[in-house]
């Protein structure tokens, strides 16, 4: 909760302000039964009609202000937890975007999900609610209390014993429903992550006919999540009854002593109907206080879960600069191993070279660990041991703004967005039409933009669904191509073209981009075979190297995969 203060710090004056506007509400809401008992004794009784008017315009003057005053006071808390939320919203968003991919690997993008949104929308609530009710509800309790003192002390005995009672009910439901609301959300984490699988993953759910499966597994997540949400429920829905019931004991017990007490001339039945209606402002302050209760412990569980986000310490820190090594190619691998988790190698002990304008082609079966390989060099992953250098500088070495500028990239399976086909190639970038336009000629994808009507500023749906897979490959590279980058990274980038189309993009890369070195990984050996230098992956490790006619030579997986693939690998594509 600490972690919160400082997003609160700057409302502190607005919220004390909205606090004693409340205060000044609860206030005059505690005259109305007061005033109530006067008209009834003093001026009803004795036929004042003159007295019964003035107090009557003073219980209407208490109800427009107490209205009023809790109206403003309640935008007012809306205001301020809105924004304190906003804020925190905001940082939250900003960190997940820092955090290091082995940093998200295991808080899971589902996770991130909905402590961006249900549980800030629970810190929300609870610092709207405590504004609410935190200062009304004590107010109205003991200010009753003190009303019902001043009236009859005797009978004040009876809520002032009930409140120890009613103190421990309150205790034991928040012991139990602070460690319920933080499992309650990890469910919900795992409800968000099974939904979101199965939307990004609708048609392969649909074409392998597994949709009564995931049905399935729909049902036991939302079953679990009913489960605890019911767990937690009961706890809670132990505390009206219960103090409902403490409650109108002390009511009957009020109106028993009291009935005795005025036959006995102690009291005025007057004080007992004043007594009555303070008893059920008491009661309802009570039910405001475990309603606080509740849902402080249900955005504790949150801010919890928040704050663990926002304290995640900073991963991959840039090294201290270091002067560039000399006669450095620009990239070097030297002998880098890495792993996932920990256990067994995704890469082991890899070394190459790469001059400025050469390019790299990696193959290798599915899992071998290509995608891993430009996952290091960007330095989405740190290596675990060995270095990786670009012109002669450690990656890790470089601030991250400078070293991910000089990459233009196209992820294996990445995504377009919703927009225009000119701004998903501009991506937040500043890249003139001209420049969008060479990119998607050297994409090859002029062709097909120039069939839509609009051009550049035709419409994309949501993932790119208005487009075919090959066409959106193209729209990918012409983004990557597109901010002129050092160094382009194509991950299996077009394994949806024709080969004619595949061809004309490699000859077009190969003489618009002759200063940009290149790394691509592809299935197709003919997408590689004019690479500099080929790297052929076996389990993380360099099964063969060079370029393609040494391969032939040397490497039987290679010669393989060539022949299978294109004849006798001398087919020139
Ligand atoms: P493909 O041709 O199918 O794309 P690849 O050669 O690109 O395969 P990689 O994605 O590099 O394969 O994966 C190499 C190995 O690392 C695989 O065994 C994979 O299971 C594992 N792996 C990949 N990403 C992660 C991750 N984020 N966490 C844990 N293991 C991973
Ligand atoms: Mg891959």
């Amino acid at each position: 909760m600490r972690r919160l203060y400082p997003y609160i710090k700057p409302y502190i004056g607005y919220i004390c302000l909205t606090l004693l506007i409340k205060c000044l509400g609860a206030m005059a809401e505690l005259w109305i039964p007061y005033l109530m008992e006067f008209i009834l004794s003093r001026g009803a009784e004795a036929g004042n009609v003159s007295r019964v008017f003035l107090y009557g315009g003073m219980m209407i003057l208490c109800a427009v202000a107490t209205l009023t005053l809790n109206v403003v006071a309640n935008r007012m808390s809306a205001k301020s937890s809105g924004r304190i939320t906003k804020a925190i919203r905001h940082d939250l968003f900003q960190k997940l975007m820092n955090l290091s991919s082995r940093q998200m690997d295991d808080l899971t993008v589902s996770s991130a999900e909905s402590r961006l949104t249900s549980d800030t929308y629970n810190i929300n609530q609870m610092l709207a609610r405590i504004q609410r009710m935190g200062i009304r509800a004590p107010i109205l309790l003991v200010g009753g209390i003190f009303m019902m003192l001043t009236m009859d002390a005797g009978l004040a005995l009876i809520p002032i014993a009930l409140l120890p009672l009613i103190g421990i009910i309150v205790y034991f439901v928040t012991k139990f429903s602070l460690p319920m609301y933080t499992k309650q959300q990890s469910v919900l984490d795992k409800v968000v992550r099974t939904v979101q699988e199965n939307i990004t993953g609708v048609r392969v759910v649909r074409a392998l006919s597994k949709t009564e499966h995931e049905k399935a597994r729909f049902h036991e997540v939302n079953s679990n999540l009913t489960a605890v949400d019911q767990k937690a429920g009961s706890i809670t829905a132990i505390t009206n009854p219960s103090s409902n019931l403490v409650l109108n004991m002390g009511l009957t017990l009020v109106v028993l002593l009291g009935a005795i007490r005025v036959r006995g001339g102690q009291t005025d039945a007057t004080v007992i109907v004043a007594f009555v209606q303070y008893f059920i402002m008491i009661l309802n302050a009570m039910m405001g206080v475990t309603r606080i209760f509740v849902m402080w412990s249900k955005g504790e569980a949150s801010a919890r879960r928040v704050a663990d986000v926002l304290d995640m310490p900073e991963d991959m820190a840039v090294l201290p600069w270091e002067e560039a090594e000399e006669h450095a190619p620009h990239i070097e691998f030297r002998d880098v191993s890495f792993s996932y988790t920990g256990r067994g190698d995704n890469i082991s002990n890899l070394s190459f070279r790469l001059e400025h304008g050469q390019t790299l082609g990696i193959l290798g079966s599915t899992g071998s660990g290509k995608s891993t390989i430009l996952n290091l060099l960007m330095r989405l992953y740190d290596v675990d041991s060995g270095k990786i250098l670009i012109d002669g500088v450690d990656i890790r070495a470089i601030p991250s703004e400078t070293l991910r500028k000089k990459f233009g990239v196209v992820f294996q399976n990445d995504f377009v967005t919703e927009g225009t086909i000119g701004q998903n190639i501009q991506f937040f970038r500043d890249i003139s039409v001209e420049g969008q336009r060479k990119a998607t000629r050297d994409a090859q994808a002029s062709g097909f933009i120039a069939e839509k009507e609009a051009g550049l500023d035709s419409v994309v749906a949501v993932r790119g669904n208005n487009l075919s897979g090959g066409q959106k490959q193209r729209l990918l590279i012409a983004r990557a191509l597109a901010g002129e980058p050092e160094i382009l990274v194509l991950d299996d980038a077009s394994s949806a073209l024709d080969y004619q189309t595949d061809a004309n993009l490699r000859h077009a890369l190969r003489e618009g981009y002759r200063h940009t070195t290149t790394v691509l990984v592809a299935q197709r050996v003919s997408s590689l075979r004019h690479a500099d230098l080929i790297l052929v992956l076996d389990d993380g490790k360099v099964i063969g190297t060079g370029n393609h006619g040494q391969l032939m030579e040397t490497c039987s997986e290679y010669r393989h995969i060539a022949q299978t693939q294109m004849g006798d690998g001398k087919e020139a594509v």
